[in-house]
């Protein structure tokens, strides 16, 4: 399997997510040496026991569990590193500006509710300085492949969401309907990750 890297913890509990029946989408928040200090996926839609203290409701998102999972005496800490498998949405950019979280890394853009354009577009955002990187090749492509079988999986195949999909990532949304059209990826069973990584390759 490619090595992931920092993003190893980060796109294993996506996996965990969508195994579960939520959307596949985690974050965590890490040392600049690279130890995990806090965990979080979504969990919308399961109740199992994980790491995350909100679930089962609309406010059950990844960032929001891993700033809420952050000890007391990290919270005001500056130089943490949040990682994040899809953009963030208005609650979750919201919730990282109220933070003291600075720097996001994001693994796929989500053309359907991220909202990190907000964070030039506001006046009080933007002066908060939060800085997001966006990955690229694989984490990318595993980040968006975990969050579009969730939606293949759970939303209407109508929804706005996947036009908004196929027109940010069409390669990987094409490959992807391919995958699971031909049955080489089966939505409605339990992933590892390096079964992901293997039926994209
Ligand atoms: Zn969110």
């Amino acid at each position: 399997m490619k090595a992931l890297g920092s993003w190893t913890e980060c796109i294993n509990l996506a996996v965990e997510a969508y195994n579960a029946g939520s959307f596949g989408i985690a974050a965590v928040i890490l040392e600049d040496n690279g130890n995990v200090v806090a965990r979080g996926r979504n969990q919308l839609r399961d109740n199992l026991e994980s790491c995350n203290t909100i679930r089962m409701t609309p406010i059950a998102h990844a960032e929001i569990n891993a700033l809420n999972n952050l000890p007391l005496q990290r919270q005001k800490d500056k130089d943490l590193i949040l990682y994040t498998t899809v953009e963030p949405c208005p609650m979750c950019i919201g919730a990282i500006v109220m933070s003291k979280i600075r720097r996001v890394m994001v693994g796929s853009a989500d053309p359907h509710a991220g909202s990190v354009g907000l964070l030039e577009k506001d006046d009080y955002l933007k002066q908060k300085g939060v800085v997001a990187v966006f990955a690229d090749s694989i984490v990318e492509e595993l980040s968006f492949s975990l969050h579009y079988i969730s939606i293949k999986r759970d939303l209407r195949p109508n929804h706005p969401a996947f036009a908004r999909m196929h027109k940010r990532y069409p390669a990987y949304a094409e490959k992807l309907d391919k995958l699971i059209d031909s049955g080489r990826l089966i939505i409605n069973k339990p992933l590892e990750t390096s079964e992901l990584v293997q039926a994209l390759e």
